[in-house]
């Protein structure tokens, strides 16, 4: 085991670790991405403070008992210890250098944090390609560009996956008979990237992107420098900020009809918007659900004048005028609800339906970038056909890229155009 890492079994805790003054412990397993993000990361930190604290690494599947004892119901699940006693935050899933950082410097006393950090030295890294998000947009350039003999660095500060990771089922991308998870879908897709040579650099803190310089900063320490940058960080829904809406997100409430529509079938839903996209999603799911309502804060819709008399027209729709949510509930599967104020009198009520969806817009996500990038009407950037950008070597791809449809197939497609006009420069 590379760094100052110690393997332990259960029958070594008692010795190794509660009986130690200063420790952490990274429960693990295989087969597991976040664990192997974890590890080099875990590498890195024991050579950093390994002179300090105990670094332990225990096998998850292989000491079972002791991990229920403790309560290690996922891997990797990284514990602090100081003097037999567990301290700090209970880390798992997409672990961060800065939060192992932050654990490992409070068991520390000023001046040992002073001489950690003072051994910190930057590295630099040289790449030919940088992308930016492990969506489905970002692998599929991956794939494309190390299959292209391009040394690739996929770099997100999440886990790869993208929006797919977190979509209950999909049943519309080709080559699968039946409905896929999608975490599986965005794991053969991000374990086709790495069997190809796709370096990965994820769960991370992007410190600085710089277009004009292709280069990244990741974690304060790393700073990678490629010809060509592939930005594929994708988009994310505007959330409405209201209670329940994290919780419930994906699980009662949506944000794509083409992808959930169908699961309700003769069923009642609640549409909460009314521009063009809440319109038009709603005509679409009429052909599944038995009824829609539209919870509308004003009192005309948004949509343009052809969806608008559509929805008028259509039987199975109705329209709740000048009400916004407030509240969102679930109350058991397919029973979700939505508190709802009418502001003309400020009176609440809850409406009952199935399912909830709210298009009441997605925001590209292009914050982290400071350059003049050329953006359509709505914010998302204008590549062009091969899915360059207005700047030299840099490509947009995916949903954070203007166009008409957003979904996997068309995310994939992007990455492939960049990845093939990327690879003929080379
Ligand atoms: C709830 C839901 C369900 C869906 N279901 C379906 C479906 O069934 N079928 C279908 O075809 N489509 C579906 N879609 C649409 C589909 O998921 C997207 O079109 C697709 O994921 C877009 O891929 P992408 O790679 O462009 O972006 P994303 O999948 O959004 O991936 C973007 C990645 O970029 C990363 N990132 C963000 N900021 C940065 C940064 N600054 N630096 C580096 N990385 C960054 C993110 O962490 C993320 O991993 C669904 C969408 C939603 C919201």
């Amino acid at each position: 085991m590379a760094g100052k890492i110690k393997e332990i079994q259960a029958a070594d805790y008692k010795d190794e670790v509660l009986n130690k003054e200063r420790v952490v412990v990274d429960f693990y397993s295989t087969e597991c991405p976040p664990c192997e993000a974890l590890a080099t990361k875990y590498e890195a930190l024991s050579e950093l403070y390994g002179n300090h604290i105990s670094f332990v690494k225990i096998f998850r599947q292989g000491n079972k008992e002791l991990a229920q004892e403790l309560d290690v119901t996922g891997s990797p699940t990284v514990l602090f210890y100081e003097k037999g006693e567990l301290v700090g935050d209970r880390l798992s899933g997409g672990i961060k250098r800065s939060a192992l950082m932050e654990n490992l410097d409070s068991l520390l006393n000023e001046q040992e944090v002073k001489e950690v950090k003072a051994e910190i030295t930057p590295i630099e890294t040289k790449s030919d390609v940088i992308v930016l998000g492990g969506g489905p947009a970002g692998l599929t350039a991956g794939i494309y560009l190390a299959q292209a003999h391009a040394k690739v660095i996929l770099v997100d500060p999440a886990l790869p996956g993208g929006y797919v990771a977190t979509t209950h089922q999909v049943s519309n991308y080709p080559g699968f008979v039946d409905p896929q998870p999608g975490f599986m879908l965005s794991h053969f897709m991000s374990e086709q990237a790495k069997a190809n040579g796709v370096e990965y650099r994820v769960a991370v803190d992007v410190s600085d992107i710089d277009l004009e310089k292709k280069q990244v900063v990741i974690d304060g320490v790393e700073t990678i420098k490629a010809k060509h940058i592939v930005i594929a960080t994708g988009s994310r829904p505007r959330p409405l900020g209201l209670p329940g809406e994290n919780e419930y997100r994906g699980n009662g409430i949506s944000y794509c009809a083409t992808c959930d529509a169908k699961y309700f079938d003769d069923k009642e839903v609640i549409v909460i918007g009314g521009g063009n996209s809440a319109i038009e999603e709603s005509l679409f799911i009429t052909r599944f659900a038995k009824k829609v309502t539209i919870v509308h804060q004003f009192a005309e819709l948004q949509a343009n004048m052809a969806a608008q008399q559509e929805a008028f027209d259509n039987p199975k729709i109705e329209i709740l005028f000048e009400h916004e949510p407030r509240e969102f509930k679930k109350h058991g599967t397919m029973d979700m609800g939505v508190v709802v104020e009418d502001l003309k009198t400020g009176e609440l009520k809850e409406l009952k339906s199935a399912g909830i969806f709210v298009f009441v817009g997605f925001l590209p996500n292009i914050d982290s970038f400071s350059e003049e990038l050329t953006l359509d009407q709505w914010g998302y950037l204008d590549a062009d056909e091969s899915m360059k950008m207005n700047l030299d070597g840099v490509y947009a791809v995916g949903d954070v890229r203007s166009k008409a449809y957003r979904q996997i197939t068309t995310a994939v497609a992007d990455g492939t155009i960049a990845a093939i006009t990327i690879s003929k420069q080379l």
